[in-house]
């Protein structure tokens, strides 16, 4: 490495708009030197989007460009309102800048997700993940000016900020939809553009976990989300959309009841009900699937405790309670968010949604029905795995186990729900999957024996102790304090 302070042979003009690594590289090329050589750093270094004074005097010295003039070319200094930390309007993904196809220079506003467009020709930027995306959407193309000139107002103005914020919110949260159930398309967006998308999407997925964010992808969340971005009442709305979209789950034809109308619909999830005798205690916090993680993913959880709620206000109602929202939330021992709440009612207002509610009904009937609410309420306090019923584990797991993530595991096995309301309400939910998937067949026989157990001598004690009380069904199935 050299430290130049004086000025280099080769003098290179700095451009409109241009990035200053991007700026410094060309110098050194220009000059036979590599970017580390001229500056000490790497061109992809974080460092250049606030680089320190005393480097920039250095270089201002090497290539005669004022420190001022340096300054406006760094991101820090030329979109202050921009939140660089921001995982999809903010910058790109570590080493692997975009760039214009046409080979215009590396503006400094393309360090950041939202811009997809060049700044001077207007192409859509590509990168070494996605080098010949096919022509973007129209939508790209119209919105473009309005997210440039957020960007450029979102130091000043709070509205700017704002938007920012939702549309960063609102694309974060489709994306998940954009793996596997597809939004509807943009204006301008053809199925062969989002076919790709998706496909690539789901590579991106598989193999990194869903962090590289190529231009074409982001053009097309920004193309989903700008518009309803543009107030707080839309962006709620797509939000509850998006909630209820990101679930893939699909019930065939062949299943779903095939009603009509709304009324139908709720007469027949009634019927169902009653007929199969499901009661609001039966219900669990959240619908699983057999076969589903035992957490379910982030963007499945919305609706499916959403719908475990409206489930739980309709197996009231087809059993003569009148449950509201906030006493099925009651029942279920667990909070619900307000964008929860929203989605409930959405529920109950479609027809669809209360055809999959059946669907649901069906096959927690097959599962055979249990006093969920009772299991809640005996296991909630259950911290760890007692060490009576650890040492009768099998060989297998005897030793190996961790008493918390036991009676974790045993709360979500026996009350069929989430982690919310239990012992341990916010374990990794990965952490919990793992475990799942490495415990042993025989140690889960013993984990479901032992919680049997349990809730038969709770209940045993129960019917003792209150002979002249409430009967246990009634305290069950209304008891909601
Ligand atoms: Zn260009």
């Amino acid at each position: 490495m050299t430290t130049q302070h004086t000025a280099l042979p080769v003098t290179v003009s700095i451009e409109p708009g241009e990035d200053i690594a991007a700026y410094l590289e060309r110098v050194a090329a220009a000059n036979r030197l590599s970017m580390t050589d001229l500056t000490g750093h790497p061109r992809t270094a974080r460092l250049w989007e606030d680089p320190p004074d005393d480097l920039l005097t250095r270089l201002s010295a090497s290539t005669g460009v004022p420190v001022p003039r340096m300054r406006d070319a760094v991101l820090r200094t030329a979109l202050p309102g921009a939140v660089p930390e921001r995982a999809r309007t903010g910058r790109r993904y570590a080493g692997r800048p975009a760039t214009c196809p046409a080979g215009c220079v590396d503006t400094v506003a393309a360090r950041l997700n939202i811009v997809v467009l060049c700044l001077r020709c207007g192409a859509l930027l590509v990168d070494h993940d996605d080098s010949h995306p096919p022509p973007v959407p129209d939508k790209v193309r119209q919105i473009h000016p309005d997210v440039l000139d957020s960007l450029a107002r979102a130091r000043r103005s709070s509205q700017a900020r704002g938007r920012l914020r939702r549309v960063e919110s609102l694309m974060a949260e489709l994306e998940p939809a954009l793996w596997g159930n597809w939004p509807p398309l943009a204006d301008g967006e053809t199925t062969h553009w989002r076919d790709r998308i998706v496909r690539w999407e789901k590579w991106n997925l598989e193999q990194t976990g869903g962090v590289i964010r190529p231009p074409s992808v982001t053009a097309t969340l920004l193309a989903l989300t700008w518009d309803a971005s543009a107030t707080p009442a839309g962006t709620t709305d797509l939000l509850d959309e998006i909630a209820v979209m990101a679930d893939p789950w699909d019930p065939s034809e062949e299943v779903l009841p095939g009603w009509r109308t709304l009324t139908e619909a709720h007469d027949g999830v009634l019927d169902l009900l009653d007929d199969q005798q499901i009661e609001p205690r039966h219900i669990p916090t959240i619908l699983r699937l057999t076969g589903e993680p035992i957490v379910l993913p982030e963007h499945q959880r919305t609706l499916r405790v959403a719908e475990a709620l409206a489930l739980t206000i309709l197996a009231g109602r087809a059993h003569g309670q009148d449950l509201t929202l906030n006493t099925a939330v009651e029942l279920h021992g667990a909070a619900a968010s307000a964008r929860t709440r929203r989605v409930v009612h959405r529920v109950l207002r479609s027809t669809y949604a209360l055809e999959r509610l059946a669907v649901h009904a069906t096959l927690l009937h097959e599962q055979g029905l249990r006093d969920l609410r009772r299991a809640r309420a005996e296991l909630r306090h259950l911290r760890a795995l007692p060490s009576d019923a650890l040492r009768t584990l099998p060989t297998a797991a005897g030793g190996h186990v961790d008493p918390e993530q036991c009676a974790a595991w045993v709360w979500l096995d026996a009350t069929l729900g989430r982690p919310a309301g239990g012992p341990h309400p916010l374990p990794a939910a990965e952490a919990m999957v793992r475990f799942d998937a490495h415990l042993d067949p025989e140690t889960k026989l013993h984990l479901r024996a032992w919680w049997q157990h349990r809730l038969d001598l709770a209940e045993d004690l129960a019917t003792a102790d209150a002979p002249t009380q409430e009967s246990s069904t009634e305290m069950g199935g209304r008891d909601v304090g």
